[in-house]
């Protein structure tokens, strides 16, 4: 590291820190040298120049969480109460109104420095209540005192830093930790100390980037509006170059190093399906996927797809086929499922359409005993030619099953092929034992109907080629959707009658909350019991319920039943979320919409809309709404469109809380760049390292020494294991 060593030092050697403050530090942000909190950039800018009049800060025109400074004279003081539950009380007037500060804590040091008649700059959020407002714990300066910031920030904007209540206690709110900063550079300038460039000189100027050194300052004490703009790009771009270059190198290293097994043959199972079995003509977009997936999987290279469609785009009909084109070729293929019923489900379908071929399907999964989990695990090791020899069973060719598949010590005698279906819901642990399943390392297709906007996905999925099928089959009507609460419920009922009355079902769905189960099985079941009031078996009602506590062959009788049409309504959990194919059911109704989340709403509506008649998806909540979850509600009335959706879902809750990144166990430390805002910078950033890579695949050459050891700053520790699987 030629780094200029100074950094490392321990930030209690700061100015203003010292040894209880340092340790603070350190433990509260994980500031613990001088470096790290350079690297502590703001996460928001007020402008500086700007005093509020106390009349004109109104709850309708604060922006939420923003803070405001005003000038304002101290007009009287007041400690309220006594002891722990002691409070100060400091009424200010600045001609244009009145209000108060307030303190609960300090509050004999607040006390003493505020003194009747002087004027102060209080720098705080707002708080309103009925129209008032007051600041607690705001910042204070005497007017025309020190630590306005040294005059750094020249265009008036000043960062607010995170901190956190130890720290504000330690008098290291957002202002203290912005006075640190200036400390650092007041150093850093008085001794020389320099800050190396991160990024090769010729980059910085292809890319027309601002210098490290610069952007540092700029970001903390930006000098202009555009300054602060360059700033930002630059410190984003070498963030997200070091997570592609992590990226892509690792995915051109397993291309250079796994062979694909390959799969010319176009045989008999593909042949005779096609022409006797397959149900319907496939949608332009299933074509060309499974285009896609044979380009792959004939080149030698091994696959590594992602298959996103909305829900009911025909998903599984892709898998079938490219499981056909893996037995054509003497390979076995695995299907797995997140859930029992869709294993089972998948399994059923996949037997009727390949019955006849001549191909051995067999099922596993946790619930699976006896024979059914005898013949699976043996089945599934046989050789191919041992039937031959010994005239005993044959092989399995394709395996279908849950998680239990890599869990249960299946052996797989010749395994080319692996699917996996609504890929969020598995880990990259699990995702990894699949290459121990097989001699050679198959090829991967990962199905999911949750749509990952593009940014994103370029991230998170980024070194797996992606798949979309953006049609879906013909006939479809879109989903209607309406936003209805409790008084709506006797016209909700009524419209449930006439459906069922024209033979159609419907669907009841409770939100369940693992924090909140309890209740959510009672809300379950005492809308289970009014729904059966209301519907009596009497005047014909069937109505049968599923919840995640039913033993599994419970749960797979009464998705059978309803299935084979003996119940018109089915309430459940939203164990039925995923994958469940009833072409028959029209309605959707879910409960307490507001507790679900955008996708998990889209996935419930998608269980609709799967035949030729006109669907419907119904959202009971209460009357009163959070603005977001009002926001929500309005998205799924609005569009059918999962990738608009998606793309809302990253807007109002940000990139770490997306279905599928949690989960996914992929974990950047990223400072400034956002996965899901920065698309731009993103597409950058993987262009450039594409180009680099392209001709240094491991980073070699003494040029892009400086590029390795920023892909190793971003190599996330946990994702060693990454590499294996995708
Ligand atoms: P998903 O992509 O959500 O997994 P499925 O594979 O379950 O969707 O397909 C949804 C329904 O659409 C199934 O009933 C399936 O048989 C049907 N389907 C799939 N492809 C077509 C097609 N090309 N034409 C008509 N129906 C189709
Ligand atoms: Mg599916």
């Amino acid at each position: 590291m030629r780094r200029n060593e100074y950094l490392d030092n321990e930030v209690k050697f700061l100015a203003g820190v010292g040894e209880v403050r340092g340790r603070l530090l350190g433990e509260e942000v994980g500031v613990r040298t001088l470096g790290n909190l350079l690297e502590y950039y703001p996460f928001r800018y007020i402008d500086r120049t700007r005093i509020y009049g106390i009349g004109e800060i109104t709850e309708e025109g604060a922006e939420a969480g923003a803070y405001v400074q005003v000038r304002a004279r101290v007009t009287g003081k007041n400690i309220v109460g006594a002891g722990r539950g002691a409070r100060l009380v400091v009424g200010v007037a600045d001609g244009t109104g009145v209000t108060e500060m307030v303190w609960f804590r300090g509050v004999k040091w607040a006390e003493k420095r505020l003194e009747v008649g002087r004027e102060y700059v209080f720098f705080g959020r707002p708080h309103f209540f009925r129209g008032e407002f007051s600041m607690v714990h705001p910042e204070v300066e005497p007017v025309g005192g020190a630590g306005e910031g040294g005059g750094r920030e020249r265009a008036g904007l000043q960062g607010v830093y995170h901190t956190t209540e130890k720290l504000t206690n330690a008098h290291l709110g957002t202002r203290g930790i912005y006075n640190l900063v200036g400390n650092l550079w007041e150093l850093i300038e008085e001794r020389g100390v320099r800050i190396e460039e991160t990024l090769p000189k010729e980059m910085v100027e292809r890319e027309g980037l601002m210098g490290r050194r610069e952007a540092l300052y700029n970001i903390h004490f930006p000098q202009s509006g555009e300054a602060l703009k360059a700033a930002e790009h630059r410190l984003k771009f070498e963030e997200l170059l070091g997570v592609q270059l992590d990226i892509l190198g690792k995915k051109s290293g397993r291309e250079a190093r796994e062979r694909g097994l390959a799969m010319p043959r176009v045989g008999e199972n593909f042949g005779k399906f096609w022409e006797e079995k397959l149900p319907f003509q496939l949608t332009g977009a299933q074509k060309r996927v499974i285009k896609e997936i044979r380009a792959d999987t004939v080149s030698g290279k091994q696959m590594n797809r992602l298959l996103q469609g909305d829900v009911g785009s025909g998903k599984t009909m892709v898998a079938l086929v490219a499981m056909l084109l893996a037995a054509d070729n003497g390979y076995q293929s695995l299907l797995m499922a997140p859930t029992e019923i869709l294993a089972r489900q998948h399994y059923a379908s996949i037997m009727k359409m390949t019955e006849g071929l001549g191909l051995r399907v067999g099922i596993l999964t946790g619930a699976s005993k006896g024979a059914e989990r005898k013949e699976a695990i043996e089945g599934a090791s046989r050789n191919a030619g041992s039937d031959k020899k010994d005239n005993a069973k044959p092989r399995i060719d394709i395996l279908i099953g849950t998680h239990a598949l890599i869990e249960d010590g299946v052996e797989m005698a010749n395994l080319g092929l692996v699917v996996i279906d609504e890929q969020h819901r598995f880990g990259v642990e699990q995702r990894a034992r699949l290459w121990e399943k097989g001699r050679s390392v198959p090829h991967i297709l990962v199905m999911t109907a949750t749509p990952i906007p593009r940014t994103l996905a370029m991230t998170l999925y980024g070194d797996l080629e992606v798949s979309v099928i953006d049609e879906l089959p013909p006939g479809r009507q879109p989903v209607r959707t309406y936003h209805k609460t409790d008084a709506d419920r006797l016209a909700v009922w009524g419209f449930v009658r006439r459906e069922v009355a024209k033979g159609r079902q419907v669907y009841v769905v409770y939100p369940l909350i693992k924090e909140s189960e309890k209740m959510d099985y009672k809300d379950l079941h005492d809308g289970y019991e009014s729904i059966v009031r209301d519907f009596p078996r009497e005047e014909g009602y069937q109505v049968i319920a599923v919840h995640g506590k039913m033993r599994a062959e419970d749960k797979q009788a009464a998705m059978r039943e309803f299935k084979e049409g003996g119940a018109q309504i089915m309430v459940a959990t939203s164990v039925i979320e995923v994958g469940v194919d009833v072409p028959n059911a029209t309605v959707m109704i879910i409960e307490s919409a507001e507790r679900f989340g955008l996708s998990q709403l889209h996935q419930l509506r998608g269980r609709v809309g799967r035949g030729g008649e006109q669907s419907h998806c119904i959202l009971m909540s209460g009357q009163k709404l959070s603005k977001e979850a009002r926001q929500r509600l309005r998205a799924m009335v609005e569009t059918n469109d999962g990738f608009e959706l998606a793309e809302m879902d990253l807007r109002l809750r940000g990139a770490g809380d997306m279905a599928g990144t949690q989960q996914s166990g992929i974990a950047w430390e990223l400072k400034i760049a956002d996965l899901g805002r920065d698309g731009q910078v993103i597409e950058a950033a993987r262009r450039a390292a594409g180009e680099v890579l392209g001709r240094d695949p491991f980073l070699e050459a003494e040029e892009n020494r400086l590029l390795a050891e920023l892909r190793d700053k971003y190599t996330p520790k946990a994702r060693a294991d990454y590499s294996k699987i995708s």
